[in-house]
């Protein structure tokens, strides 16, 4: 399933004023005359439209039926301005946001008529209670790994699996296979050495260097990742690997919704930061309102019934060192007055469903709660009934398509480990944790997690939609039913992203079509001319 994209493509032009004084003279060396109240209307349509381009239509009209006085008259440019718009509309997308008053001017969103179908299918919010011990710990992993075992149990291939001991158990040379959760991972040259463990006894496993897609899948595995191994088992004890099996995905059909509703993907806003990008943001509201220019982008905002924020929608505070230098809002809470005040002018029929990331000021172990009110009062207050806020992750079912929305901090344990990953391509680090079925393999380095009872970072339910964000930058691909959509950032390049080399795609909206899951890509940068 291809995207599609859309947005204004700027290209380097002259000022208006220059653009309408050559139209002018186009009209002139025609042999023509303006009429005054036509040259006022050109000028004011050449603030959103290239009023040589109008002139040549009107032109065009003339050439082919000469009015009996040579003037170009007000109703000649207006009808060729309308034309002009609309062909704009069919090839550029995208020009400009205008504000469109809701229910009275021309924009009468479809998304008004529908009525809305959340249905939460998982949020952690109301159910955390990590003590933190020891304890606590040993039931996490025993809950992580009875989840992924119960999982990769499904697959035809290891029905039979049987526990490490039973195959350790066994005459030199018999096969195994076992469910195990990576311990520890070494290379040797192009040799692998895993030690996998299934908390009651572990196993040495030798990938040797003789297969190279078994080397390939050895190396893309995680810490702390379950995986089926099929091997044979040695005089010494050792198991050498002849498959290395994630629980993956299978091949299915998606789920999809009776009635033409879009969703729209955003994350990273990081309102309060020096360099939220506030006038992209602006010009994504004033679309949502309907200000969107072309036909296309009016209608497609005009389906619009959910926006889906998959976290860190203020910047925070104390989030990193020095963090103060590169703050506006240097106050959490007004950090989140400042995001209500944007949210609060996303029409009123459209429901906003919210997740944490970890620049919002909640705990920042995963699985987190949903925004604290103590700290987003503001947003709980503004937004009312239409806010959903929910913890990170979390799977929302919306008219039939289930979304995973994900904040993605993990993704950055994904990006270090995994070989042909890095912050340019976020949506195949996704890919990576979907088919080990878990957002947060990776214990102990980058992504903290607390030691909830039951691991929420099991991906159990397969989604149609996987949203998540956090690497800044726009991604998006389609594995076995599955759209997966990294959606990118409303933040300028940061001091800490220009020292890793990450060039973030600030102004970017996935537009989700619910009943074909269909994806358009809004780009409000291209409209507003970034390089
Ligand atoms: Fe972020
Ligand atoms: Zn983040």
């Amino acid at each position: 399933m291809e995207a599609e994209t859309l947005g204004y493509r700027q290209t380097p032009e002259a000022q208006p004023d220059e653009k309408v004084k050559r139209a002018l003279r186009k009209v002139h060396e025609a042999g023509y005359q303006m009429q005054a109240e036509a040259f006022s209307l050109l000028q004011t349509l050449s603030q959103r439209q290239d009023p040589e381009q109008i002139v040549d239509r009107v032109l065009k009209k003339l050439s082919e039926a000469p009015p009996s006085f040579p003037f170009v008259s007000k109703a000649m440019v207006e009808e060729a301005s309308t034309l002009e718009r609309e062909k704009r509309a069919a090839t550029e997308g995208l020009r400009e946001a205008e504000p469109v008053e809701m229910g009275k001017g021309i924009f009468r969103p479809e998304a008004k008529d529908v009525e809305a179908r959340v249905e939460v299918v998982m949020d952690p919010t109301l159910q955390l209670a990590s003590k933190g011990s020891v304890e606590a710990f040993m039931e996490y992993f025993r809950s992580r790994f009875q989840q992924l075992k119960r999982l990769l149990r499904q697959r035809l291939d290891l029905r039979d699996a049987a526990t490490i001991r039973e195959s350790l158990e066994g005459r030199a040379g018999a096969k195994v296979k076992f469910v195990g959760m990576v311990a520890e991972k070494v290379s040797r040259g192009k040799r692998f050495f895993l030690r996998v463990d299934d908390l009651e006894a572990e196993a040495q496993v030798l990938v040797q260097d003789s297969n190279p897609m078994l080397v390939d899948k050895a190396r893309n595995l995680l810490l702390d990742q379950v995986v089926g191994v099929v091997g044979v088992k040695t005089g010494n004890g050792l198991v050498v690997a002849e498959d290395l099996i994630l629980p993956d995905v299978p091949q299915r059909r998606p789920g999809f919704s009776p009635e033409e509703v879009n969703a729209v993907l955003i994350s990273d806003l990081h309102v309060g930061s020096k360099v939220f990008e506030g006038k992209l943001f602006q010009a994504f509201l004033g679309w949502l309102r309907g200000g969107g220019g072309g036909r296309r982008e009016r209608e497609l905002a005009g389906k619009v019934k959910y926006l889906l924020v998959a976290g860190d929608l203020v910047d925070g505070i104390g989030v990193y060192p020095q963090q103060e230098e590169e703050l506006e809002i240097q106050d959490v809470c007004r950090q989140y007055e400042a995001a209500a005040a944007l949210l609060e002018q996303v029409p009123d029929h459209i429901v906003i469903i919210v997740i944490p990331g970890n620049h919002d000021a909640v705990r920042k172990a995963l699985p987190q709660p949903a925004l604290s009110k103590k700290y987003a009062e503001a947003l709980y207050e503004k937004c009312g009934s239409q806010l959903v806020s929910l913890g990170n992750p979390a799977q929302v079912r919306l008219h039939g398509v289930e979304f995973l929305l994900h904040h993605g901090r993990s993704l950055e344990d994904v990006l270090v480990s995994m070989p042909n990953v890095s912050h340019r391509n976020p949506a195949k680090a996704m890919l990576g944790l979907l088919k080990g079925r878990h957002l947060s393999p990776v214990y102990g380095q980058r992504t903290p997690i607390a030691p909830e009872t039951r691991d929420w970072m099991v991906v159990d339910r397969v989604p149609d939609v996987y949203h998540a964000g956090h690497i800044h930058v726009f991604d998006q691909t389609y594995y076995r039913g599955v759209r997966l959509i990294n959606s990118g950032c409303w933040q300028k390049q940061t001091l800490y992203q220009q020292r890793l080399g990450l060039t973030p795609t600030p102004g970017v909206a996935a537009v989700v079509n619910l009943k074909t899951l269909a994806l358009t890509v809004m780009d409000f940068s291209r409209m507003l001319g970034a390089p």
